[in-house]
């Protein structure tokens, strides 16, 4: 495609962007989000926005309705777990999906230079960084296990919690983390933005909702 066609493309995409509000409320991206991971639990993808068309569309400018802070994990590509295409989830990716000071520089870059209302921590069932924190072999992960160890800390008995407790927790452990930040806890203010854990069944395909963590007396 000649850039002439292209540019033209753009400026129709940017007009029906403003002309119409195309940002979704946070309720409606989770919604939109969980949607799509119904169909991949039930085997009805749909494959939506993989055509050249929609490529093209996004050669220039992105406007992702999420964002999905993820495990580096081969088995949890949000993309496909949540049957969504090009364009639609920003991904940062790290084994635990912990938030260091890196991820979080890609996560406020996403709040402040995209469309995405929904922010998702996804820990998954039999996470190898959550199993490896907890047998204490981290050899090859000591900053992601340190990141790990911290957030399970503030929990009375680490050593009872079973391994999908501590992943839960670790990943409302990292919700927490990412609130705290100034820019993210504005647009949570405002109604613009949601942050949520989640915990992504590998067997099952299924993505639950976790609850808000509560403060441990
Ligand atoms: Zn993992």
């Amino acid at each position: 495609m000649n850039q002439t066609k292209r540019f033209f493309i753009l400026i129709l995409t940017v007009f029906a962007v403003h002309g119409e509000d195309k940002r979704l409320t946070p309720d409606e991206a989770l919604a939109k989000l969980m949607e799509g991971n119904d169909r991949f639990v039930h085997a009805k993808l749909l494959h939506p926005d993989e055509s050249p068309l929609r490529r093209e569309e996004t050669v220039l400018q992105q406007n992702p309705f999420a964002v999905v802070l993820g495990c580096s994990d081969s088995r949890t590509p949000p993309t496909t777990l949540f049957d969504q295409g090009i364009g639609d989830i920003f991904s940062v990716r790290v084994a635990g999906n912990v938030v260091g000071p890196i991820e979080m520089e890609s996560i406020i870059y996403s709040a402040i230079y995209t469309g995405a209302s929904i922010f998702v921590v996804l820990g998954h069932e039999n996470c190898g960084a959550v199993t490896a924190t907890l047998q204490k072999h981290t050899r090859y992960i000591p900053l992601i296990a340190a990141m790990i160890k911290q957030n399970l800390d503030g929990y009375i008995n680490i050593e009872g919690l079973s391994l999908e407790g501590a992943i839960k927790k670790n990943a409302l452990a990292v919700v927490s983390t990412i609130k705290q930040n100034k820019e993210i806890n504005n647009y949570i203010l405002s109604g613009r933005l949601k942050v949520v854990a989640a915990y992504y069944h590998l067997g099952s395909g299924e993505v639950e909702i976790l609850e808000e963590e509560r403060e441990e007396s």
